[in-house]
């Protein structure tokens, strides 16, 4: 799904997108499920327009402790700034997202891809330790825990 920002100044500068409606297009390297909230766009100079980004959404990804599968709940709440035009001391080359430049985006043509926006953004909110409980055991203790196991049985076994 593309943004143009150009409508969205024609339309008195206010837009929203309703998340679940992105839910099936996003491109993620997890599943994800319970989908919701919204992007808000708003005008705030000619060339300059506010997206805020409310609400959360649940990906499943593997526990870094254990590997197991898990899903992680993901709060989504950003406002990033889109400034249509060609990025300042810069060859004028399309960038829609900017790794050094963390929450300006230049977009030549007022084109925003939310989907684009929508996923690199839900990657970004992950934890950086991926953790499935609190009580995760974790390789180490689930290897005492096998090896415990190994004794009683050898103990059984024997008698
Ligand atoms: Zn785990």
């Amino acid at each position: 799904m593309i943004l143009d920002l150009n409508t969205v100044r024609r339309q008195k500068g206010y837009a929203k997108i309703d998340l679940p409606d992105l839910q099936g297009h996003l491109s993620l390297p997890y599943e994800i499920k319970n989908l919701i909230g919204s992007i808000e766009v708003n005008q705030w100079e000619f060339e300059k327009f506010d997206l805020l980004i409310d609400g959360s959404v649940d990906v499943l990804v593997p526990c870094d402790r254990c590997g197991q599968m898990y899903w992680q709940h993901v709060t989504l709440d950003d406002k990033e700034l889109f400034v249509i035009g060609h990025e300042p001391n810069r060859e004028g080359e399309e960038k829609h997202l900017s790794e050094d430049d963390i929450s300006t985006f230049y977009t030549p043509n007022g084109r925003v891809d939310v989907i684009e926006l929508l996923s690199e953004y839900i990657l970004n909110s992950l934890p950086s330790k991926l953790v499935c409980s609190d009580e995760c055991a974790g390789p180490e203790e689930l290897l005492q825990k096998l090896e415990f196991i190994d004794l009683i049985l050898e103990d059984q076994g024997g008698k």
